[in-house]
């Protein structure tokens, strides 16, 4: 029977995929180069602290409860996702703060508080409006099916009551003619950098994000993030997917517009009636001499991650899950991230404390310290000595915040940077959203879910449509199931 499909990666998205083809009828054999699944959803442990090294919050939470149900599982029960509130502490310097609850009365007076202008209040809930309705529209079309798919006829009136001006124009434009806080402009014109990318460059669309997050609102697993990945493995094999770790695929062979057969890197040949690549189609372009997927230059690729998880003794008193420490010029961070390419001299710096929440991550007495800022997906910068720099840019920005010093007294600081991201999962130049969603171009157009050159290799997870981020990867992984069907058709 032509039925056994392959899959590229135990990323989110390719244990989607794989669960979701199992369901289907296919056999199912996931090669996935690193030593367990995730990707860049992983973990890190070290003396009783518990990290998760990727995300640290999701939202819409119902799109992960949609592939358990699949599986046999449900969500809520399974993992009892917790909902966070607030949300997050932003700082603006030493003394200025707001605290982002995930409750709009409660929000709606913090803002009154905080501005003291009665038009940001107003801003608050026309920015949520208008990220309402590309949510709407987006949820019906861009989530749900290929980026060509010719519209329905019931989405029709949906696209031609589209904001159009703020959907198609530029995100930071969009947020300025509703905000005029310098400060409230910061914490909205940062929802592009959770696909990646800059304010000064994403579209209006991207105004969806703080809507989903307020609306579905942001959840945290017990016990980690990661949690979710080891479900979905126990899951996955429970419904016969077969899995091969440090499997690393190294070549593909195409024959007549189709890919026949896989070599890993231990040297074993893999036959397939199809693929599913979980690695960024830019991976894939290197891998055949057909010259399959698309190739990714590098000034198209999204934001990458400066990351430090630290084991802290003793309790970081007053602190919340996650607090952002903005920089005092978050136009030129962004300058120096996209144009200039390089690490930002002053970095915004999000904190993520799960230990605040959850005392199952860290000793007792203890706390887990995850400390990101966004950088440039370019590794070759990243020598020891310039990571030593970088930290101290952070540090730097943490004390200029009011924040504790953790790395002093710390008992370990374990870093990451765009080259280890390359080199753990295979992420082009480190980016962690493959290409970068700027302009309409980069953000309807994502590198399609079909290859153009062999008709049986398809691409899942956030280097695809509908782009990166956890809900939209496992998006990806249903429409690209539903493009692919039941073996035989
Ligand atoms: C620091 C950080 C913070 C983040 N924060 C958030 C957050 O708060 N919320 C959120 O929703 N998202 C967040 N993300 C993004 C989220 O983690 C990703 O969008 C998502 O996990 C990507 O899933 P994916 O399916 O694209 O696969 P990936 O995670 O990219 O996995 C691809 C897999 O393919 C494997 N692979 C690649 N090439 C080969 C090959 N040749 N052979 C075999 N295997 C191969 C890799 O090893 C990897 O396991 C964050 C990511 C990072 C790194």
């Amino acid at each position: 029977m032509n039925n056994h499909a392959v899959v590229i990666g135990a990323g989110l998205g390719g244990l989607a995929t794989a669960i979701r083809l199992a369901n289907s009828g296919w056999k199912v054999t996931v090669l996935e180069q690193g030593s367990r699944p995730g990707g860049k959803l992983n973990r890190f442990e070290r003396g009783g602290h518990v990290f998760d090294t990727g995300p640290s919050l999701i939202t819409l939470p119902h799109v992960f409860a949609r592939l358990f149900e699949l599986a046999g599982a449900d969500f809520y029960s399974e993992l009892e996702p917790q909902r966070l509130d607030p949300l997050f502490e932003y700082r603006f310097g030493p003394d200025r703060r707001l605290t982002y609850s995930s409750q709009l009365p409660d929000l709606t007076s913090e803002f009154e508080r905080f501005s003291g202008d009665r038009d940001d209040v107003d801003g608050l809930y026309r920015f949520l409006e208008l990220g309402a309705r590309l949510y709407d529209l987006s949820e019906k079309t861009f989530f749900a099916r290929p980026p060509l798919a010719k519209p329905r006829l019931q989405d029709l009136g949906l696209l031609l009551s589209a904001p159009k001006r703020h959907a198609w124009g530029n995100y930071r434009k969009a947020v300025r003619t509703h905000f005029s806080s310098p400060e409230i402009r910061k914490i909205f014109e940062r929802y592009p950098t959770y696909v990646g990318a800059s304010p000064a460059d994403a579209v209006g669309t991207l105004a969806l994000i703080p809507y989903m997050e307020l609306a579905f609102g942001g959840w945290y697993i017990p016990g980690g993030l990661y949690q979710i990945v080891e479900t979905l493995h126990r899951l996955a094999a429970q419904a016969g997917v077969q899995f091969e770790f440090d499997a690393e695929v190294e070549s593909i062979e195409t024959v007549g517009g189709k890919v026949t057969q896989l070599t890993d890197s231990q040297g074993r040949s893999h036959r397939a009636d199809i693929v599913v690549s979980n690695a960024d189609p830019a991976v894939m372009h290197s891998l055949s001499d057909d010259r399959v997927g698309r190739k990714l230059d590098h000034d198209q690729r999204s934001m990458s991650g400066f990351v430090m998880l630290l084991g802290l003794n003793g309790k970081a008193e007053g602190l919340r899950h996650h607090t952002v420490c903005f920089s005092d010029d978050y136009d030129r961070e962004f300058d120096q991230i996209f144009k200039e390419r390089r690490f930002p001299d002053d970095p915004t710096v999000y904190v993520n404390i799960p230990s605040r929440t959850d005392e199952s991550v860290a000793p007792a007495g203890d706390e887990s310290v995850f400390i990101m800022a966004n950088a440039p997906a370019d590794p070759d910068a990243w020598t020891p000595e310039f990571e030593a720099e970088a930290a101290q840019r952070v540090r730097d920005r943490l004390a200029r915040s009011g924040m504790p010093d953790f790395f002093s007294g710390a008992k370990f600081v374990e870093c990451s940077n765009p080259a280890r991201l390359e080199a753990d999962y295979a992420a082009p130049g480190g980016s962690i959203y493959g290409q970068v969603s700027h302009g309409w171009k980069g953000t309807f157009f994502r590198p399609s879910l079909n290859d153009k050159r062999a008709k049986n290799l398809f691409y899942v997870g956030g280097g695809t449509h509908p782009g990166g981020g956890t809900p939209t990867v496992l998006m990806s992984a249903e429409i690209v199931t539903e493009m692919i069907g039941e073996p035989g058709q």
